[in-house]
């Protein structure tokens, strides 16, 4: 049985293929696998939320990602993310967190973060705080983005209330150095397949050190198209021309992590198994 810790299946450019995911979806993960659907702006919830009515393998998750903390958002945005943490006891929160890539890394240019106002990091703390505590007060997990931002991260993990169960990092791209106080304070760290891609060796040698039960496997489909050969799973590409990660790519993530450490693959998707559960819930 495996587990999808992490994608946007709400996301418009996997709209027109819903049908041929969920069949792939099926014959990919086995009875009971499950994937996170994680909202970015109150503007997509309602989309994640009938994602969750509609398939039974979907657990829905609701946030604002730290490039849309600039986007104008309801006034009551927070009270209706607390809601729906109330209505439905499989949500949790996400995806949230901090990005200092789209300030000092980005090309001005780059497609995906064309026409958002990019927030100050101020500004993307303010809204990755309220979030937090949300997750914290009704002990949710909370899935954490953080692009270059750890040294702005980690003293907010140190000095506010986390969920007793843990939060997910999603994939973890920081150093190894900081594993052990992050997983100290409850982090679980999901493998993204793109970081089987060789230039990514860094990645590789950090998710060797990861310690077993705070693994987890994602995707983020439609984002991070896995290297060639472990795209399993492949959908037309969008109109501009670039290429869609489907979910379903979510049996690469296992195989190459496995391999990566060396363990055995059905032995390490059953630890994994257990993992999710523990943080996301039965
Ligand atoms: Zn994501």
């Amino acid at each position: 049985m495996l587990h999808d810790a992490h994608n946007h299946l709400q996301d418009e450019a996997l709209v027109p293929h819903r049908d041929r995911i969920a069949t792939a979806w099926a014959e990919t993960v086995g009875a009971g696998g499950k994937m996170v659907v994680n909202g970015t702006h109150p503007a997509d919830w309602p989309r994640v939320a009938e994602l969750a009515a509609r398939h039974a393998f979907v657990r829905p998750a609701y946030g604002v990602h730290p490039w849309d903390a600039a986007a104008p958002r309801p006034d009551d945005w927070l009270a209706n993310l607390e809601q729906r943490l109330l209505d439905d006891p499989r949500a949790t929160v996400g995806e949230i967190g901090l990005d200092r890539w789209i300030l000092e890394g980005a090309r001005p240019d780059d497609a995906r973060l064309a026409g958002r106002h990019r927030a100050p990091m101020d500004e993307q703390v303010a809204v990755l705080l309220p979030q937090l505590a949300l997750a914290a007060k009704h002990d949710r997990a909370a899935t954490i983005h953080c692009l270059r931002a750890f040294d702005d991260l980690l003293p907010l993990l140190r000095s506010h209330p986390l969920p007793a169960r843990g939060f997910l990092l999603h994939a973890y791209g920081g150093p190894v150095d900081l594993l052990p106080e992050l997983t100290k304070l409850g982090a679980y760290f999901s493998f993204n397949p793109a970081y089987l891609d060789p230039r990514k060796r860094r990645q590789q040698e950090v998710f060797k050190h990861v310690p077993l039960e705070r693994l987890l496997c994602e995707t983020d489909a439609p984002a991070m198209i896995p290297p060639q050969p472990w795209r399993t799973h492949k959908l037309p590409p969008a109109r501009d021309g670039s290429l869609i990660n489907h979910p379903g790519n979510i049996d690469a993530a296992y195989a190459g992590l496995a391999s990566l450490r060396g363990e055995d693959p059905a032995e390490l998707a059953a630890r994994v198994a257990g993992n999710f559960t523990r943080l996301f819930g039965p």
